[in-house]
């Protein structure tokens, strides 16, 4: 069967460079980057050519990337490592619609007695900037805000946002694991403090991520042990995919202005297409500020998950929210926080493309997509219900 795989924001293909680069480091070349010997000294010097690219990818200094287990991990670091640094301050701000690698984190710092404040979107998904000027505190400890939200690709105000909070001289993070490759970011011109990125939402496997944190920042570690990335994060190096992610990252830079143009093109092409040809359909988030990528569309009165099922049997792989809320049958939190009605939340397809995808697959699903929706409306008592309702108007 034809595989069509549209859900990058959920992970991606390594890419083939990438999985060259790594496969020295498992047989040849797999000595301790700590040891004193010239065997692991070879290997020190290409995981510092590796954080080399990552920060020349984020536009920042190599002594500012630290090397973690995934983009989760570099969250809850970027967290608990700054409350760590504070502890006589208890209140933190971040969003209604962020990952739980920062809202459950956050939820369970409210349990342990800190204050947290959650910004709220608008109808596309959208914050306000000036909401965050109020809620700014003396005790204030940190502001944590997605920099592109991982359902919809809604891209926050960042650069705006961080002005705001450093004239308060608060420590300011992003969770940009879905921004990077997609979008430039440039830690040089930047108000971040702290940003969390993940080796998979790029082409490098599950299970590496980094976290940059500027120069300066006051931070303990999260993880508690050797000396390695400069005592920021015990644990010794692994080492094949810190060389994956540095070569994902290199590719990522040459990629991104066609993430921009190629990726977008088919993505608009996709979501025009499947507009013209099913009706109450609409697109949930900001279609301006939004990931290059990235199309979250509600169709009316039918289930995510049945389209899902049904889309997954023809070869298509895409997803209902993110892949870490789906299995719960509650709407996502994100559509939920952006007031999309529920007859709308419950029927989302998520589709994320990557560089990999083509004008075929396009047209694959839209040939595809529109005899499912009609299928499962067919059989909706709810979409019967609206028929009955829009003939009496
Ligand atoms: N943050 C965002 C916005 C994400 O989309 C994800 C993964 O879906 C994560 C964090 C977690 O990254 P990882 O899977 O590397 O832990």
């Amino acid at each position: 069967m034809k595989t069509v795989y549209v859900d990058n924001n959920a992970t991606t293909k390594v890419a083939p460079e990438v999985l060259e680069g790594m496969l020295p480091y498992f047989s040849e070349l797999y000595g301790n980057p700590s040891s004193m010997h010239f065997f692991g000294g070879q290997v020190e010097k290409k995981v510092n050519e590796a954080r080399e690219k990552v920060a020349d990818f984020l536009g920042a200094e190599p002594s500012e990337i630290v090397f973690t287990s995934c983009g989760t991990e570099s969250d809850n670091a970027a967290i608990l490592g700054t409350l760590d640094s504070y502890p006589e301050k208890r209140h933190l701000i971040t969003t209604r619609v962020e990952h739980p690698a920062i809202g459950n984190v956050c939820s369970y710092l409210g349990r342990k007695g800190y204050r947290i404040t959650e910004l709220s979107v608008d109808r596309e998904g959208r914050l306000d900037p000036d909401e965050l000027k109020e809620l700014i505190k003396d005790e204030t400890v940190l502001v944590s805000i997605m920099y592109a939200n991982n359902e919809t690709g809604v891209i926050f105000p960042i650069e705006e946002i961080g002005e705001i909070v450093k004239a308060k001289g608060i420590p300011f993070h992003t969770d940009a694991v879905q921004a990077a490759g997609k979008i430039p970011l440039n830690m040089r011109k930047s108000t971040l403090d702290m940003l969390s990125i993940s080796g998979h939402k790029l082409h490098a496997p599950k299970g590496i991520g980094v976290l940059y944190i500027r120069k300066g920042t006051k931070f303990s570690p999260f993880m508690i042990g050797g000396h390695q990335e400069k005592g920021r994060r015990g644990g010794t190096e692994n080492v094949p995919y810190i060389i994956g992610i540095g070569k994902a990252c290199e590719l990522a830079k040459k990629h991104l202005g066609e993430e921009n143009t190629r990726v977008q093109v088919l993505r608009d092409y996709l979501e025009k297409k499947i507009l013209e040809s099913i009706p109450n359909a609409m697109v949930n988030g900001d279609r301006v500020h939004r990931l290059p990528n990235t199309l979250n569309i509600s169709f009316e009165y039918v289930e995510g998950e049945s389209i899902l099922l049904l889309l997954s049997d023809l070869g298509i792989c895409a997803s209902s929210g993110s892949a870490c809320t789906s299995g719960s049958l509650e709407p996502s939190h994100v559509l939920r926080a952006m007031g999309v009605p529920f007859t709308a939340a419950h029927g989302s397809i998520r589709f994320s493309l990557s560089i990999y995808n083509t004008k075929e697959e396009m047209d694959y699903i839209v040939e595809r997509l529109p005899p499912i929706i009609q299928r499962l409306r067919d059989i909706s008592p709810f979409w019967k219900d609206y028929l009955k309702s829009y003939k009496k108007k």
